[in-house]
């Protein structure tokens, strides 16, 4: 069989259902491989083999089109900080034993994640939702800087702390945030080295991020 009619499928959310080798007799089957293997991370191998484990039977299936049916109604973000939250504000922007002074800065909610499971962090958070990339066309207008400024001087915020990606496109941010932040009578930190070069924040052990929260240094605002 010629390559690219089998498994070339990647992206191909296909209009004819096509009778070349390579699709099954069901044309349902063939639908929820597709739509599994768009998800990130999935190709149509993985995308198929959990579809037939849907299908063998059992309750999974079921539960899982609850789970998703239920995700979609109740998980909404934060206006205030941009966590994934079900109640808006959420819990740590409206705790009291959280310190309002004192935010940091993540690209995407996930981050928040290795902070909360550390606990060593008694701040607040603000998500960018995504990192400055001008190779591909995302700018400071598409982040929600003036969201960030407001914060700043609604909480009376003394401490930035970027914790940010070390990825070209979390330098740029940091560079952009840098600026933005220039003349300001706060203090802008951002985490010591220790983060993996290109590696995301998001999966990076609790000790070697409470190491680089520890050891962050000021960033010159010129
Ligand atoms: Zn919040």
């Amino acid at each position: 069989m010629p390559r690219g009619t089998t498994g070339g499928a990647s992206g191909t959310t296909g209009g004819a259902y096509a009778t070349s080798g390579g699709e099954f007799q069901s044309p349902a089957l063939e639908q929820l491989v597709r739509h599994l293997q768009v998800l990130p991370g999935l190709g149509r191998k993985s995308a198929t083999r959990i579809a037939l484990h849907l299908l063998a039977g059992g309750e999974h299936a079921a539960r899982l089109t609850a789970a998703i049916d239920n995700a979609l109604r109740q998980v909404t973000r934060c206006r205030r900080c941009g966590a994934i939250t079900e109640a808006d504000p959420c819990a740590i922007c409206t705790s009291e034993a959280r310190d309002p002074g004192l935010l940091c800065v993540v690209a995407s909610p996930v981050d928040i994640l290795p902070f909360e499971k550390a606990g060593f962090y008694r701040g607040r958070y603000f998500v960018l939702g995504r990192l400055l990339s001008p190779l591909d066309g995302v700018r400071a207008e598409d982040l929600p800087f003036d969201r960030f400024l407001e914060r700043l001087d609604t909480d009376q915020v003394r401490e930035v702390i970027l914790a940010l990606d070390t990825s070209v496109e979390g330098e740029t941010t940091a560079l952009y945030l840098q600026r933005l932040l220039a003349g300001r009578e706060l203090r802008l930190t951002r985490l010591a080295t220790g983060i993996p070069v290109g590696g995301a924040l998001a999966y990076t052990d609790e000790a070697t991020l409470q190491r680089a929260f520890l050891h962050r240094q000021g960033v010159d605002r010129a």
